[in-house]
């Protein structure tokens, strides 16, 4: 199946996940990360964006269990946390991730690690607490 321009778009975010990395975006001019990649750079208006792999370190901004799924989603079993984890280097940025640990109840501000892993055979940020004091 031809990939879509979407998916050309994502291709180094994907790339990435699949080897255990995750990528954003940064303005090729004025280097503001900018997650989900725009038209042009809201800061300086350029148009040309790089791909960086971000240093696996961030926050919980908040975070959620879903027991009952409003979309079920193959190769995903309720009950599952999902995180909007702030990412430390790249200031405003946010990425939805998985918990690797449904168990865990983490907590806004918690420290947290980023990893990847797969899910109905596509690999997707996922994320563990951080040991504390780390
Ligand atoms: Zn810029």
């Amino acid at each position: 199946m031809p990939e879509s321009r979407d998916d050309d778009l994502y291709k180094p975010r994907r790339e990435g996940l699949e080897n255990g990395v995750i990528r954003l975006t940064r303005c090729a001019r004025c280097k503001v990360v900018e997650w989900y990649p725009l038209a042009r750079c809201v800061h300086c208006r350029n148009e040309a964006w790089e791909w960086f792999d971000i240093d696996p370190r961030g926050r919980v901004h908040s975070w959620c269990r879903v027991v009952r799924p409003t979309v079920p989603i193959d190769g995903l079993e309720a009950p599952y946390v999902l995180a909007l984890i702030e990412v430390e280097e790249a200031e405003g940025a946010r990425i939805v991730a998985l918990a690797e640990d449904p168990t865990q109840t983490p907590m806004v501000g918690d420290a947290v690690r980023l990893t990847t892993q797969s899910v109905a055979g596509a690999a997707q940020p996922h994320f563990v607490l951080a040991p504390a004091g780390s």
